[in-house]
Order: C-alpha cells, then structure tokens, then sequence
C-alpha cells in the first residue's frame, strides 16, 4: 500500500513538470483530439477538431472540456491565424492559437 502511495505521488509530480501547451491525444477518426494548456489555475484541457479550411491555412473547432465556450480556431501563416475568443480580438494572438500551432 506505502508503494502505490509514493508511486502516486511521483505521478502528480511529474505532471506538474509538464511543458504546456501539450498534445495530450491525437485526434483519432470520429474522436477529437486532446490538447492541454497553461490556465491561470494549472492546465486547462481542450477537444479539438479539425473543420474544412476554404480560405486558407487550417481550421479547428476547440472546446474547452466542462465548459460551454467553443471557438473557431484558424492556423497557418501569422496573416492566417485567428480565433474568436477575447484574448485574440484584444491582442490579435491567443493561448489556442499557440497550443495548435505548437502540435
Ligand atoms: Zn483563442
């Protein structure tokens, strides 16, 4: 029982080291994917989807986990990347922008 105690706690150790953003799943057919990203209270976790693109660069749905708020992402050149949160409309770049590209 003392074992799996310390070997708990080596687990939550080692995720608080983890470099954010972070690919935590790939998406897999139906099944979004999975990114994690640095929040004002620790990570803060994200389905993402990638969506036909017409207008250039590529574009994802992302949502985050609990919560209602759903944003239409869009990555590729610095000219091509937008996103409909708040972070982007006041200073034209954003946490979900940086975690898709860094994947
Ligand atoms: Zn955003």
């Amino acid at each position: 029982m003392l074992g799996n105690a310390s070997y708990d706690e080596g687990m939550a150790r080692k995720s608080k080291t983890d470099r954010l953003p972070r690919l935590v799943r790939p998406p897999a057919g139906r099944e979004p994917g999975i990114l994690a990203i640095a929040g004002r209270k620790g990570p803060e976790f994200y389905a993402f989807r990638e969506i036909p693109c017409a207008i250039g660069g590529r574009g994802f749905k992302v949502q985050r986990l609990g919560r209602p708020d759903l944003y239409h992402v869009r990555i590729g050149r610095p000219d091509q990347c937008s996103c409909e949160c708040l972070g982007f409309l006041r200073h034209g770049k954003c946490k979900h922008i940086a975690a898709l590209l860094s994947t």
